[in-house]
């Protein structure tokens, strides 16, 4: 059920390293101020299972680099009115993209097995299968808000929340350059 006057706001973790969720905590009191403002229904800090429906701003970090993230994007946008990507990985792919020009089989060896300090494990079925390219999700979804910086600021990401919240369209680029 819907909080009276709250927008129903998700976070949520793709192929990226949380530096974006970390630049979400560093809104520092600003956070106290927007509880009022804002009910959080999915993100790596609350207990929810499953995407919910009727979401009205969900910040993504990071792209999309296997077969889980891409179904799950699609399951966001069909929830989701005003879709933000989060941070360069999402906007571009970013670092998450360094793994882009080699074949998939070099990859997998280089992480699994020349870089195993112990026993060699190799990803198991029930590991989502990579894509062969790390991708922005703008290529996979529509996107309505670009937040650019790795990680970016927690003023950009305050502004833009506000913004949304007030039912404009944040002017990052001008802006904040
Ligand atoms: S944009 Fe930077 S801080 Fe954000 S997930 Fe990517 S590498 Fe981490």
């Amino acid at each position: 059920m819907r909080e009276r006057n709250k927008a129903r706001v998700a976070t949520v973790w793709l192929d990226g390293c949380s530096g974006c969720h970390m630049s979400i905590f560093d809104m520092d009191d600003r956070l106290l101020e927007l509880k009022d403002r804002i009910e959080l229904v999915y993100s790596p800090l609350v207990d929810a299972k499953d995407y919910p429906k009727d979401v009205d701003v969900a910040l993504v970090e990071g792209c999309i680099g296997n077969e889980e993230q891409r179904k799950f994007a699609h399951t966001m946008r069909a929830s989701t009115k005003t879709f933000v990507s989060l941070g360069d990985c999402a906007v571009t792919s970013n670092i998450v993209a360094y793994r882009n020009p080699f074949k998939m089989h070099d990859v997998i060896h280089r992480a699994f097995i020349e870089n195993s300090e112990g026993e060699i494990v190799l990803p198991q079925e029930d590991v989502p299968p990579l894509l062969p390219f790390a991708v922005p999700i703008h290529e996979i979804i529509d996107v309505d808000v670009y937040i650019p910086g790795c990680p970016p600021s927690a003023d950009l990401i305050h502004y833009t929340l506000v913004e949304l919240l007030e039912g404009r369209h944040p002017d990052i680029k001008n802006r904040f350059g």
